[in-house]
């Protein structure tokens, strides 16, 4: 059975691991991103670590993935801009790889390999058409037509993150105003946790955060123990979200929408509104209906970018 060697490189994790064509797992190694890491001493961590896997496993892989977030221009091997990531900014990342380790290797946005992954090995098995999203720190998104990952022109595809729900919302990260993502995600939540603190709305999450920085996991302990305005967050949270999916699904007619990410620990309390919304706005056949949680768990980069590294050995 042929093996691929697949890395997962996210803003707080680096893993790297040896996959075989079932998705199993054979080898696993892993490394915390160094917070401070320039761009150059980032490509040589992800470098060294894809060596030191290969090595220690003994294993032969066929070709190289790594699953990264940010814009991907996945044909030319490319991160054209990652904020999360060191700093990245058009670092060729496949060169290095491919030259150290005498096989081919790709990039994939990280949301874009999530779909494929999910598609291969876990909740998108037997669908045809699959809409993938990411809710994390940042939400990402990847689509899957006709068995195949759709990466646009120039491999940009699927950063739905960045649909505009509010113009005159809170700015995001790439710049614009109101994206999705600048509205519900990890990073958003925790901006309305910090803002309900400073208006001194809810009582219970000031005792949870209390001298630290307040995060998207804050504002749902709080919304557990029954804090209404914090549960009010969240659902709200759950219902932009479902405005977001429900437009995608209007647009692409997909077979399933599979989730993945740290928001799904929210569970009912964000994803019952966002399936009503997409129900209530649902153009064709009742969308929420489509919705499955993610199979591939904490492996989901990992897997994502071994199919992405499978389906480039099958070739285009
Ligand atoms: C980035 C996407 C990425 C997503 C999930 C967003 O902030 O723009 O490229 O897929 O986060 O990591
Ligand atoms: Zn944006």
């Amino acid at each position: 059975t042929r093996l691929v060697l697949a890395a997962d490189f996210g803003g707080t994790h680096l893993r790297a691991a040896i996959v075989d064509e079932r998705g199993e797992v054979l080898f696993r190694e892993d490394h915390p991103t160094p917070p401070q890491a320039s761009p150059g001493e980032a490509v040589q961590l992800v470098v060294d670590l894809l060596a030191r896997t290969v090595e220690a496993s003994g294993a032969a892989p066929a070709a190289a993935c790594i699953a990264t977030a940010g814009l991907i221009n996945a044909n030319e091997g490319k991160v054209i801009f990652a904020p999360n990531i060191a700093g990245f900014r058009n670092v060729v990342l496949t060169t290095p790889v491919a030259q150290r380790l005498g096989i081919p290797a790709y990039i994939e946005n990280d949301a874009s390999a999530a779909a494929l992954g999910e598609y291969r090995f876990g909740a998108g098995r037997g669908t045809r058409h699959l809409l993938h999203a990411t809710l994390g720190t940042g939400i990402g998104g990847g689509i899957v037509i006709d068995g195949r990952l759709y990466r646009g022109a120039q491999g940009l595809a699927g950063e739905i993150g960045h649909i505009i729900i509010d113009p005159a919302g809170p700015r995001c990260t790439c710049g614009s105003r109101g994206c999705l993502e600048a509205l519900v995600s990890g990073v958003a939540f925790a901006a309305r946790a910090r803002k309900l603190l400073e208006q001194g709305k809810s009582a219970v999450l000031k005792e949870l955060v209390g001298y630290a920085e307040p995060t998207a996991v804050h504002l749902f302990e709080a919304a557990k123990r029954g804090d209404r305005t914090c549960e009010a967050e969240i659902r709200n949270g759950g219902h932009i979200l479902g405005l977001g999916l429900g437009s995608l699904v209007n647009v692409l007619n997909p077979d399933a929408v599979t989730l993945s990410g740290g928001l799904l620990a929210m569970g009912e309390m964000l994803l019952g509104p966002m399936r009503e919304a997409m129900g209530s706005m649902a153009y064709g056949p009742a969308s929420g209906a489509l919705v499955r949680i993610g199979e591939l768990g904490e492996n989901t980069g990992l897997l994502g970018a071994a199919a992405v590294a499978f389906e480039r050995l099958e070739g285009d």
